[in-house]
């Protein structure tokens, strides 16, 4: 039987062709199903009516209550209406506005309207109660409110009959298309009406009597017609728990596959190179990075394959922990690749891992779009034949023409800059190896599989826990949480524009003790020009400062020739340089412990993960170190914020949390390009936390007691997965490609 939720949604009454067209193209809207899923982003207390004096006070803007970006209810009589800025009777572009004073017993507002001003003017009469509902704006210092809901009291009623009020949000051009949040309202209650008694439920009832939650059809009753606060908790309770308990299943059952697949290199010696090259260390390990090793060793010798997320804070030595399990590798006949996301952070890389290598026969090259071709023959050619043990590079590694004679490891440094699609290329790279030991003549009895090999991504991103569980749900997490000894902790700063000369003076004397300092301006793509041109000046006005040839300023941005960067970034690199001008792209790279400070400017630009990013360049060595923080007058609060909770902790994981509460989880760092769909329709990373505990471990034990989810009672998940996957929504299925 078709289900009536798959019926496109112009068949419902009053919508017709047009204004389905007008759904999809807005709101990705297209079948009832959609439409019913399209809950309020807020619900109000429509009992609630503010005397319109109460929420003219500026302070109360401030407050969580009544702020410039929630819905508040008037009453009142229009005592005035008013078109403004029109000229012989036409209007004037950008200028025309048609404007309402209400007023009840305590005072009046303005409510102002941009479009559709004839028809609003002609339908809202003066000296008649309405009551608006909207948002309020301050403009000029004045609260108003624009484009509200007007409606005379009495039809208050068609809103269900709740005292709560759904909030749809809508754009512009759906209001001009006639939906506005009392259409949208309409259409959801008729919606309901003829769908309810047909809604099949989507959650197994063992798991709605375990979890003690609502059916579905009252969970969509109840997320867009609440009687009470209660009802409204119980649906989302149900629906966001639902949405994560989903997406767990999908991204667990996935792991599972890939997993029983089996095939995993079995990596299980520890032998000369790793033993030499741990010897030859001129510290010891810190307890997590011996921890992490050994959770690695386990998955490296268990027959499966291992996908390991290792989190470690900048600095926190997730190199050597790379250095250490790719000699594993090579210790075990295999090889290893190390990916980086630039070239210039793909260069460092292979300078530090050929000091760990020193004591070792390992063999090390590296391979970037701009190595020679003659070089890169050879480099490829070795890498088939296996005399090459370990090949750093960027993304020319995962290039179709690259083979590996047994690849056993692959290291990605800094993944969110990979996409998942570019991480499971790299699982097919032993295809060629394997297939020719099965056609040697010399006759193993058994087919050999192609293996894929062990993969280990590395962030230097904290992220909360909840988003890496849904962003990395596939991968197992292993956490460095600990720096090497010896370190000072950075002190941080805020410096207003006019300490500018204080700080000069202070990098003059940290400089003159021999120290480095990095100076780091935001470039983002919006505002480029601008942003060069900031750097421009900046640089000229450091030179003026700082003179050669006492001091040496080096200079370092995406608009220059490769060959100037790597030049200047050598002389910095090399403490020739004393100061490094450069936008943000060395974010993710350089290694220099002798710099000591970490000047950012236009600080209040930057997130808090990119701010922890860049601190993270400096305190390297055993020098004390400093960040300052430039900003200009003009902070928002969420700015000034951000750089309060910076000057407070050092703690990247408390940042990656705090950051995922301003934000969201969509804006943090790089997650948009990490090819995971984590873009939930009513639950919230930042906010559901529990839910999604509870959501994980409840998809653990159901996938440990049914792997295949063909038990009777799980057919229904089964089915909902399939469903969800025809949707696009679940996670990008990327299994089949080992
Ligand atoms: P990450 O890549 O995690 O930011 P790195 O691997 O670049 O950190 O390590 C930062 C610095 O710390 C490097 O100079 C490295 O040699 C050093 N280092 C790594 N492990 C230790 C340790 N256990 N004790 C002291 N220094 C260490
Ligand atoms: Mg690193």
């Amino acid at each position: 039987m078709a289900d009536i939720l798959d019926t496109s949604i112009k068949y419902l009454q009053g919508i017709g062709p047009k204004r389905a067209e007008l759904l999809a193209k807005e709101l990705n809207v297209h079948t009832f199903r959609d439409m019913l899923y399209y809950f309020p982003f807020r619900w109000i207390d429509k009992s609630k009516v503010y005397p319109i004096s109460s929420i003219l006070k500026e302070e109360l803007l401030d407050s969580e209550e009544v702020n410039t970006s929630s819905y508040v209810q008037l009453r009142g009589i229009i005592t005035k209406k008013e078109l403004v800025g029109f000229s012989n009777g036409r209007p004037i572009k950008g200028k025309a506005r048609l404007v309402f004073t209400l007023t009840d017993a305590t005072g009046s507002i303005q409510l102002v309207f941009f479009s559709g001003l004839k028809w609003i003017a002609e339908k809202i009469k003066e000296n008649e109660e309405y009551i608006a509902f909207g948002r309020l704006t301050l403009f000029n210092n004045q609260v108003n409110m624009v484009h509200p809901e007007l409606y005379p009291p009495a039809q208050a009623a068609t809103y269900g009959s709740g005292s709560m009020v759904g909030i749809y949000s809508t754009t512009e051009k759906m209001k001009n298309g006639g939906f506005g949040i009392k259409a949208i309202t309409k259409i959801e209650s008729l919606l309901l009406e003829k769908t309810l008694p047909h809604i099949k439920e989507t959650l197994p009832d063992y798991i709605i009597q375990k979890m003690g939650f609502c059916s579905l059809a009252q969970a969509l009753k109840n997320i867009h017609f609440p009687m009470d606060q209660k009802a409204l908790d119980a649906a989302q309770r149900r629906l966001k728990f639902e949405e994560l308990f989903y997406l767990q299943l999908s991204l667990l059952k996935q792991k599972n596959v890939r997993t029983s697949k089996g095939g995993g290199i079995i990596l299980s010696k520890v032998g000369d190179n790793f033993n030499k090259c741990y010897s030859s260390l001129p510290y010891q390990l810190t307890n997590a990075q011996k921890r992490v090793i050994k959770e690695m060793r386990e998955d490296m010798r268990s027959g499966k394959q291992m996908n390991r997320l290792l989190q470690g804070d900048v600095g926190s030595g997730k190199t050597l922990v790379a250095v250490l399990l790719s000699l594993i590798a090579i210790d075990n006949g295999y090889q290893a690749c190390i990916m980086a996301p630039t070239e210039v952070l793909a260069n460092q890389h292979l300078a530090s891992i050929q000091k760990f290598l020193k004591a070792t026969d390992v063999k090390v090259a590296l391979l970037t779009g701009s190595t020679k071709t003659k070089e890169r023959r050879q480099i490829l050619k070795e890498l088939e034949e296996g005399s090459l043990n370990i090949i750093v590079g960027t993304h020319a590694l995962i290039e179709e023409r690259v083979k590996f004679h047994r690849l056993g490891l692959a290291v990605i440094d800094e993944q969110h800059r990979f996409g998942v699609d570019q991480r499971s290329r790299l699982w097919s790279k032993n295809d060629t190896a394997a297939s020719q030991q099965t056609a040697n003549p010399a006759g193993g009895p058994a087919l050999q599989l192609p293996q894929p090999p062990h993969i280990m991504v590395m962030t230097a991103t904290p992220i909360p826990r909840t988003l890496a569980m849904t962003l990395y749900g596939d991968l197992d997490v292993s956490i460095l949480d600990e720096l090497p000894p010896g370190r000072t902790p950075i002190i941080t700063k805020h410096a207003w524009e006019s300490q500018r000369k204080q700080v000069f003076d202070f990098m003059r004397q940290e400089i003159d003790k021999g120290r480095q300092v990095f100076v780091v301006y935001p470039l983002i793509k919006e505002s480029e020009k601008m942003d060069y041109e900031n750097l421009e000046a900046g640089y000229m006005r450091i030179v003026e400062e700082f003179k050669a040839p006492q001091y040496i300023t080096a200079v370092v941005h995406g608009k220059q020739k490769t060959e100037d960067k790597n030049l200047d970034m050598q002389l910095f690199a090399s403490g020739k340089a004393h100061i490094l001008v450069a936008t943000s792209v060395i974010e993710v790279g350089v290694d220099v412990p002798n710099a000591s400070i970490m000047v950012i400017e236009s600080a209040e630009r930057f997130g808090l993960s990119q701010l922890h990013q860049l601190r993270g360049r400096v305190g390297r060595g055993s020098n004390k170190s400093y960040c300052i923080l430039m900003s200009g007058y003009k902070l928002s609060r969420e700015s000034r914020k951000r750089l309060e909770l910076m000057c407070s902790t050092t703690d990247g994981f408390v940042l990656a949390e705090e950051d995922m509460k301003m934000r969201g989880p969509g804006d943090i760092e790089g997650t948009s390009q990490s090819g995971l769909a984590i873009d939930l329709h009513i639950a919230s990373l930042s906010k559901d936390g529990i839910y999604l505990q509870q959501a994980r471990d409840l998809a653990e034990k159901i996938l440990t007691q049914d792997p295949q989810l063909s038990a009777p009672e799980n057919r229904l998940l089964t089915e909902q997965l399939i469903l969800l996957r025809h949707q696009g929504k679940d996670p990008k299925d990327y299994s089949s490609i080992s």
